[in-house]
């Protein structure tokens, strides 16, 4: 355990081999080689209170993402919208309840509760690492994040509904209502806030 904590703490210049202690750098800095200037690394991630905002943010989006319609069809007269939880229920009632819950699990269960998560261990790193509790708590949280991470996948949803925007372009008008907008700014939220949380950050909180 001691050579594991010693070996994250050193780190070698990529040009030079120069042998160089690791320091928790503030946000936007980057360190770099002392003998010969090579880019050495980043923050590897932003403030906890930066992921406290995009999380926020992100949470907002989710609520009009999944009730509002994504797609808007107009097909000889008539309108047709469709929400993601209406998709979902449309593919389950055609009996493909495999995929109805595949697509629930990936654009809203898993995305929800890995918001809500990351949340909930923002607020303990703030305000309650002190209660045992709350710790256990956090420490849960990290051991569920990797398998959330896994099962959030927005981008599938984004990707498919263009694609079924432009296939359906050529017969009906298709526009984009303010549920797309919303399911587009949820995935970019989440994507930033993805970027920036680090696992490794996180659980090193519970060491202090
Ligand atoms: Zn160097």
């Amino acid at each position: 355990m001691a050579s594991d904590a010693l070996d994250n703490s050193v780190t070698l210049c990529r040009s030079c081999d120069l042998v160089i202690r690791k320091r928790a750098l503030p946000t936007g800095v980057r360190a770099l080689c002392p003998r010969c200037h090579t880019q050495l690394y980043d923050t590897p991630y932003c403030s906890i209170n930066g992921m406290l905002a995009l999380c926020i943010t992100a949470i907002i989006f989710f609520f009009p993402a999944n009730t509002y319609p994504v797609l808007e069809l107009e097909f000889l007269g008539s309108m047709r919208t469709t929400t993601v939880l209406e998709g979902a229920i449309a593919v389950y009632q055609q009996g493909y309840w495999v995929v109805a819950i595949a697509v629930m699990t990936a654009a809203v269960i898993a995305p929800g509760i890995l918001l809500v998560s990351i949340l909930v261990q923002i607020v303990i790193i703030k305000y309650g690492l002190q209660h045992s509790f709350l710790r256990s708590v956090l420490k849960q949280a990290l051991k569920l994040q990797g398998l959330l991470t896994q099962l959030t996948m927005l981008e599938i949803y984004v990707i498919s509904f263009l694609v079924a925007a432009f296939n359906l372009a050529d017969f009906a008008t298709v526009s984009f209502g303010f549920g797309t907008f919303c399911f587009t700014m949820l995935f970019i939220m989440n994507l930033f806030l993805l970027r920036e949380y680090d696992l490794e950050h996180m659980w090193s909180f519970l060491e202090q």
